[in-house]
């Protein structure tokens, strides 16, 4: 069963041992997400040696991505407490406070533009609180829930944004430790406009590295400034957690098929992100609304789902993925063609290679069959993507990073062809055939069978795709 939807899952400590991780890559994940929010770099460490070693052991190229807090607004320290409803606690500027039913918060700009009225959402929501009153550096809420509360945990004032630097000293260390260990991609949070990306592309230049980075959409300013973002992001979340956060609940489905959409019109890949399978954090099969979540993603057409808590602290890791490929299966052999044909024909074809790419697939699906494909610098195998084919196309490269970069679009098989030294020049006719020789040994396509084998050369005018039968 070839599988054109892609899983990500957040690794942590359900998955964080060698074992899982090798069970997780043999069930097909593509990628594995580092939250930096979370651990240390000794901890994230083992997690890449162990992904790595796995994802060289099985042959499968899997993205690495390391994810980046970003401009969040977190509590202070504070001793673990029970909250009640119609109580009301004070919220106080500063690091910590001993006090009961105070909640410290360390950044003063919080203050300046709460406003009576104002909804709290701490910890994901778990804490709500309103605003009954406002000073500079102090303020007092009444209590909406019986909770608990917790030191350092998240805080968003409902509708507004805190305007903070996009990246904080902390996060410019994790930039430096991301480029160190040559992660695929780095994932920034709470990004907010064009700019926020700029500044982490010009850090990571002047840090010498050539991550690709991933924009999360989770802030109101993010789904307002969504095409100048896309563009200059190498790929998209949609992060539905903070999303919730910042939106109303049922705007999200709206929200979720927007971003899909304008991604595939900039040929960027979309990563749907949290509570896909958030019940089988604690039990083994998923809820029928999960289900009817997932296949819905599909249908949007996006490139990627992204587990988070189901295997990051969740009891059943390697069962969530199981269920992922099977309902993602499901879904794509229903996958309506409208939905395709249509993104088809909103893409504006203007670049040969453009016209390539399609014409390369319709040619493909006509006839039903594989398409392999030599790439030097990707530029083809995106443009293939972006196109959402529906046969498999496998893609060769000798460079290990645009293999881990592809292994989250849509569609696409991307292999290292270990082979070849990777400082060796090697031509599309020599490329294509260690692809070829690599997947009949593998059995991924097998004697009498017809391929289409594409040649997108960068160099000349002319891109070729030549027809043949497996022998
Ligand atoms: P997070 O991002 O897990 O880093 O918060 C995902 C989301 O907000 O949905
Ligand atoms: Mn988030």
């Amino acid at each position: 069963m070839y599988r054109k939807v892609k899983i990500i899952t957040t690794i942590g400590p359900s998955s964080g041992n060698y074992d899982t991780i090798y069970k997780l890559i043999q069930e097909g994940v593509d990628g594995f997400r580092i939250n930096f929010s979370h651990g240390e770099p000794k901890q994230w460490d083992e997690w890449i040696k162990m992904i790595r070693e796995a994802s060289t052991k099985l042959e499968k190229e899997v993205a690495l991505i390391g994810d980046i807090p970003g401009p969040q607004v977190r509590i202070g320290n504070l001793p673990v407490q029970e909250i009640k409803a119609k109580e009301t606690v004070k919220l106080v500027f500063g690091e910590e406070t001993n006090e009961m039913k105070t909640i410290p918060i360390p950044i003063k700009k919080v203050f300046e533009i709460l406003e009576l009225g104002d909804t709290l959402l701490i910890d994901d929501g778990r804490v709500i609180l309103r605003i009954i009153d406002v000073g500079e550096k102090e303020a007092e809420a009444i209590v909406l829930n019986d909770a608990t509360l917790h030191s350092r945990k998240t805080l968003v004032i409902f509708g507004k944004e805190v305007d903070l630097p996009v990246i904080t000293a902390k996060d410019i260390e994790l930039l430096k430790y991301s480029v160190s260990r040559d992660l695929t991609f780095i994932a920034i949070s709470f990004v907010r406009r064009q700019n926020d990306v700029l500044i982490v592309k010009d850090l990571l230049n002047r840090l010498g590295g050539r991550i690709n980075i991933i924009s999360k959409i989770e802030t109101r300013s993010a789904v307002r400034n969504l095409k100048e973002i896309i563009e200059v992001s190498d790929a998209i979340i949609i992060a539905r957690g903070d999303l919730g956060m910042h939106f109303s609940l049922e705007e999200i489905p709206r929200i979720q098929r927007r971003i899909a959409r304008e991604s595939i019109m900039f040929g960027k890949p979309s990563i749907v992100a949290t509570q896909l399978l958030e019940s089988m954090v604690n039990y083994p099969r998923p809820s029928r609304s999960e289900v009817v979540d997932v296949v819905n993603a599909v249908y949007d057409l996006v490139d990627a789902l992204l587990l988070t808590d189901e295997t990051a602290i969740g009891k059943y890791p390697v069962e969530a993925v199981k269920w992922l490929k099977r309902i993602i299966a499901s879904a794509e052999s229903t996958i309506i063609m409208d939905q395709v044909t249509k993104i088809r024909e909103r893409t504006k074809l203007e670049t040969l290679r453009e016209k390539y790419a399609i014409g390369l697939i319709l040619l493909a699906e006509k006839i039903n069959c594989k398409v392999l494909i030599f790439t030097k610098t990707s530029t083809i195998p995106p443009l293939i993507s972006r196109f959402r084919p529906q046969i498999p196309v496998y893609v060769g490269t000798i460079n290990k990073k645009i293999a881990e970069k592809l292994a989250i679009y849509y569609g696409i098989k991307p292999y290292t062809l270990s082979q070849v030294p990777p400082d060796k020049t090697i031509d599309y006719d020599q490329g294509v055939r260690l692809l070829y020789n690599y997947l009949k040994n593998r059995e991924e396509i097998t004697y009498g069978e017809i391929i289409a084998e594409a040649y997108g050369r960068r160099e000349t005018e002319i891109h070729e795709i030549k027809i043949r039968q497996v022998i």
